[in-house]
């Protein structure tokens, strides 16, 4: 599965000092971690393995993986929010998207994702998992290659250096029963086989694109009908596929209604009593789960994937979080729409659902924890399974070496260590509070700025803005 690192980035054996870490461990104080040539780390130890060329004064964290986004939707922001003559929700605010769709090119969807990717880094995400839907032209029919817009998205991560991990999403229907795509949505359409196809594709171009990988998401349980999801599993276990496999699911009330009419059961409760579902999935945003079904995905070894900003904007509900917690449920989150770029902002509005809610502080943590660390390391250790990675709370050997350096100046990080440090990062967090955003061992951003930023944000200009 994973793609190795292209030669032309030039990288070479090396090791990093950091006076404050957070490894699988916990913190570590004075400690080295080497990094190989395809920008992995090997060690972390007391004493340099290579060069050190790279001293981190503030305390280094693992960068945040963003397990769900839609990149094109950043053009979006601003332009949903007038109030239409009926109740505003998810479906009226996916009129307003589908209408963008028209204007879409592969040039423009090329340039807003690599902006946003740019921002997500200063953002302190340093992966990406791309739910992929925009395949065909407006109008529905194919590019000339029909990976074209896959090929687009990679191509932005690379001008980003992000890494990438690209899920083209197979979506057939309009909703349950083969209802057929509305004409609007036809640029998302697949059927098996050429969605098959396209995976083909795919494997080919991330095996020379530097930090990408794949994985599979049918789009949800009402855009891909039952004998499609055995059919496309089939072939995956026969092809000894073992990457991510992510789904919108349970999402609205609408939704879980209209699967209870047609399979006559709620849709976690369906999908997991149907389907071989394992630690490989990824359930985004699963907002209406009952109880019942959250020992299921629990049982599963499921991810939540949870897009707190995007939920809350859309007006989707409230995740069971800290049931979830507590249950030991793996978890991470995603920027979906990416109208929030911000991993610590993420983080702290899915806390702050919980309480107000419940009207409670410090849910997302047990007696003894720091909420805002346990909020960080959770996320981080659902993020990574949510790529099909090693789950891990901290550093650890074979992770890629993404690096987010606070800055030991701000006056909030301060006389603060340890997970006092991360509860300000993810309570008061802001650009300004990181110093340097690292990936595959390489610098992205240095003083809150993506080092590309002038040539990124100049592809906007020409490309996007005048549409
Ligand atoms: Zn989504």
């Amino acid at each position: 599965m994973h793609s190795q690192v292209n030669s032309h980035m030039n990288l070479q054996r090396q090791s990093f000092f950091a006076e404050q870490l957070l490894s699988e461990e916990g913190w570590q104080s004075s400690k080295f971690i080497n990094v190989d040539d395809q920008g992995i780390i090997v060690s972390i130890t007391d004493v340099a393995e290579t060069q050190c060329k790279t001293s981190f004064k503030g305390a280094v964290i693992p960068g945040m993986i963003n397990l769900h986004s839609h990149a094109f939707q950043r053009s979006l922001v601003g332009r949903t929010g007038l109030k239409g003559a009926t109740d505003d929700s998810f479906w009226s605010w996916r009129e307003a998207m589908y209408q963008q769709l028209g204007q879409m090119d592969p040039g423009i969807i090329e340039a807003i994702t690599a902006y946003c990717y740019m921002e997500l880094l200063q953002g302190g995400y340093t992966s990406v998992a791309e739910f992929h839907y925009l395949h065909h032209q407006a109008g529905g029919a194919p590019y000339a290659d029909p990976a074209e817009t896959s090929r687009r998205i990679l191509a932005a991560a690379e001008t980003a250096g992000i890494g990438l991990t690209i899920l083209p999403v197979l979506y057939s229907w309009a909703g349950f029963g083969q209802q057929p795509l509305a004409q609007r949505q036809t640029p998302f359409g697949h059927g098996i086989d050429s969605y098959l196809d396209l995976l083909d594709s795919l494997d080919k171009h991330c095996k020379e694109a530097a930090l990408s990988d794949w994985g599979v998401a049918p789009h949800s349980l009402r855009a891909v009908d039952q004998v499609q999801l055995h059919e496309l599993l089939d072939t995956l276990a026969r092809k000894k596929f073992s990457g991510p496999l992510h789904i919108h699911i349970a999402e609205q009330q609408q939704e879980v209604a209209d699967c209870i009419n047609f399979y006559g059961a709620r849709p976690v409760q369906w999908l997991l009593d149907n389907l071989p579902v394992n630690e490989n999935w990824c359930l985004v945003h699963a907002t209406h789960v009952n109880e019942e079904e959250l020992e299921m995905m629990q049982r599963a070894g499921v991810v939540a994937g949870l897009c707190p900003t995007t939920e809350a904007d859309l007006g989707d509900g409230i995740f069971p979080a800290s049931r979830w917690q507590e249950l030991g449920g793996a978890w991470g989150i995603g920027s979906d729409s990416n109208l929030c770029v911000n991993a610590p902002e993420e983080l702290r509005l899915l806390e702050f659902g919980q309480r107000l809610r419940d009207q409670q502080r410090n849910l997302m943590a047990a007696p003894g924890e720091t909420v805002g660390a346990e909020l960080y390391a959770s996320a981080l250790s659902g993020g990574l399974q949510a790529l099909a990675k090693p789950p891990a709370r901290g550093f650890t050997p074979g992770q890629r070496a993404d690096f987010l350096v606070l800055n030991q100046n701000h006056p909030l990080l301060m006389g603060k260590e340890k997970d006092q440090l991360l509860d300000t990062w993810v309570f008061a967090g802001s650009a300004e509070m990181l110093s340097q955003v690292w990936v595959a061992g390489q610098c992205r951003v240095k003083n809150g700025r993506h080092i590309e930023k002038d040539k990124i944000e100049s592809e906007w200009r020409r490309r996007v803005v005048k549409y």
